[in-house]
């Protein structure tokens, strides 16, 4: 089997995960920018993440064969602070041209205050400015099904933005279909607690069908699993899905939704 990891925080990880990823068939491994775990407490020490992303975290992946891609912007974890997000904005541009930068992401809300939607609205600003894919975080548990509301009509209601080169990820069984109807892709997280689980996961592609959906772990400093996407295609053959249709879910739907950067190359 081969398969695609459009989500994971690999920085956080140790050498040994990007080895069993590569034995289970990763072929990619995409990393959006997000929290560290800590808040940051400048814009140059966001400076030196996103140096980590374009230039050292894709040496650590070729070790194992692996192709590292990166998405940049600041997340909405730390964006509560206007001012330092607009500093940290102001950075991105400058990193957009490195061969393994894919677009805007992990933007979105956590808490859904006014200052993380202000500058969920200043990214997206800037991926239209300069063309770019959007993938964005949805909120967490409770304030989900609001958050993903307000980030749809934000995105909705700016008119440069093509549904189809925005990825809505962390959705479950109350945002899936909200998103497919807005004509974006969406992500399923597969988390060993929260989020998916991958049968529920497998349930909802068996509910909304296997266009514009596709599968992540997420992995990052927390309790998550590196290898949940091979899992969760295991689990699809245990109920019999056809091996087209693993691929298209764990490799085809990916590397569509990807290849619109010109970046993006398996
Ligand atoms: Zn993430």
């Amino acid at each position: 089997m081969r398969y695609i990891e459009p989500h994971a925080h690999m920085v956080s990880r140790v050498t040994d995960d990007y080895e069993r990823m590569a034995l289970a068939g990763c072929e990619a491994v995409c990393e959006p920018a997000f929290w560290a775990g800590f808040d940051r407490s400048s814009a140059a020490g966001f400076f030196d993440y996103f140096c980590q992303l374009t230039e050292h975290e894709p040496k650590r992946a070729a070790k194992f064969g692996l192709k590292h891609f990166c998405w940049l912007c600041i997340n909405s974890k730390e964006a509560e602070e206007v001012k330092l997000a607009e500093e940290v904005i102001a950075l991105v541009p400058q990193f957009l041209d490195r061969p393994n930068v894919l677009g805007i992401g992990e933007i979105g809300l956590n808490k859904n205050s006014r200052n993380e939607l202000r500058v969920f609205e200043l990214q997206v600003e800037l991926a239209a400015k300069y063309n770019q894919l959007i993938l964005v975080h949805t909120p967490h548990l409770e304030d989900k099904l609001k958050g993903t509301r307000l980030i749809l009509d934000a995105l909705k209601s700016d008119r440069r933005i093509r549904p189809e080169r925005v990825v809505i990820d962390h959705v479950e069984e109350h945002t899936v279909e909200m998103v497919l109807d807005a004509g974006m892709w969406a992500g399923m997280t597969l988390y060993p607690e929260t989020k998916c689980t991958p049968a529920r996961a497998v349930d909802i592609l068996e509910t909304y069908g296997r266009e514009r959906l596709w599968l992540n772990s997420a992995c990052d400093w927390g309790v998550s699993d590196p290898l949940a996407v091979p899992k969760t295609a295991l689990e699809m053959k245990r109920r019999g899905h056809l091996a087209a249709a693993i691929e298209k879910v764990v490799y085809g739907n990916p590397k569509k939704f990807l290849s619109q950067s010109v970046n993006f190359k398996v």
